[in-house]
């Protein structure tokens, strides 16, 4: 615990714990079965039952124990941020859209892409207040890494989700996932700027202060804006220009379930720089050829993001 009533259960995804009134709440419910049943047995340790889960967003590592923990409290409540409810109602939707919204292929359906499908009682505020069990919650948005990511502050602690990965973590992945580079760098920007007495993210340690690993996070999306946009200069495929930024950062792709986050998350990262105007794209013999925009002015709002 990391106060009286607040603290998390450790592990590959940390899996906060919120002590109410008539028993547990949890943020998010880890991979699958067997990390259910460690909670369970969490649970019945300190004679609490589960009477909600609150989801951060809608990634199969955070919502695939539900399937196990609600056959055990079916009376326990739902919440998850609108959208990413979608696709906890219908989890195909993640090997869905990572196959560019064509039918995904076996190897897309293992249980990292896949989670059973869980029901959503009820919708999180976008951002704000709600009291969930008889216990105040403060819901922050922190889109980017999924659409509609919330983090889950209480009682001054706050569930950053997968806004930032620990050091560690951060080093190993390399390519973090996101869907929006841009809307990712506002959220870290956003937590950097937040006090709270203490911070859980996905993945990673809990910390008092999480300003140096989000310094981090930061410093790695740029400087992976800047590699793909050096990259650029020569213009090229989505997929030609994936192959070299994963030469230039060590990342060899093994299989599909890979390939299509790496390629996921590098579309984010070109939807940022274009955003920024960094980059642009044209057609040239049926290929979406994407470059540098090497006539970009380089003013003052636009420095900032580097
Ligand atoms: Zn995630």
């Amino acid at each position: 615990m990391i106060n009286e009533r607040v603290g998390y259960f450790p592990g590959h995804v940390n899996v906060g714990l919120v002590i109410g009134e008539k028993g547990a709440i949890l943020i998010d419910s880890g991979l699958d079965t067997q990390t259910a049943k460690k909670l369970k047995k969490g649970l019945d340790a300190i004679a609490q039952p589960l009477c909600a889960i609150i989801q951060t967003h809608a990634h199969a590592d955070h919502f695939g124990g539900n399937s196990y923990l609600l056959g055990c409290w079916p009376e326990a409540q739902v919440y998850a941020p609108p959208l990413e409810e979608a696709i906890i109602r219908y989890p195909i939707l993640e090997p869905i859209y990572l196959n560019m919204g064509a039918e995904p292929p076996a190897d897309l359906r293992n249980k990292f892409l896949l989670a059973p499908s869980s029901r959503v009682d009820h919708l999180l505020p976008p951002e704000g207040d709600i009291e969930i069990a008889g216990v105040p919650f403060t819901i922050l948005s922190l889109p980017g890494h999924s659409w509609q990511q919330a983090g889950i502050v209480c009682d001054d602690i706050c569930f950053a989700a997968d806004s930032y990965l620990g050091e560690e973590i951060l080093e190993k992945h390399k390519l973090p996932f996101l869907v929006d580079a841009h809307e990712t760098i506002a959220s870290l920007e956003k937590l950097l700027a937040s006090r709270y007495k203490g911070y859980v993210p996905g993945h990673g340690p809990f910390t008092t202060s999480s300003q140096e690993a989000v310094s981090k996070n930061i410093d790695l999306h740029r400087k992976i804006y800047r590699e793909i946009e050096d990259l650029l200069r020569e213009e090229s495929t989505l997929e030609e220009a994936l192959a070299r930024l994963c030469e230039r950062l060590h990342i060899t792709i093994e299989n599909a379930s890979s390939f299509v986050l790496f390629r996921t998350a590098f579309m984010g990262y070109l939807v940022g720089l274009l955003r920024q105007e960094r980059v642009v794209y044209r057609f040239v013999q049926n290929r979406w050829l994407w470059r540098k925009n090497e006539n970009l002015v380089q003013d003052g709002a636009e420095g900032e993001e580097r």
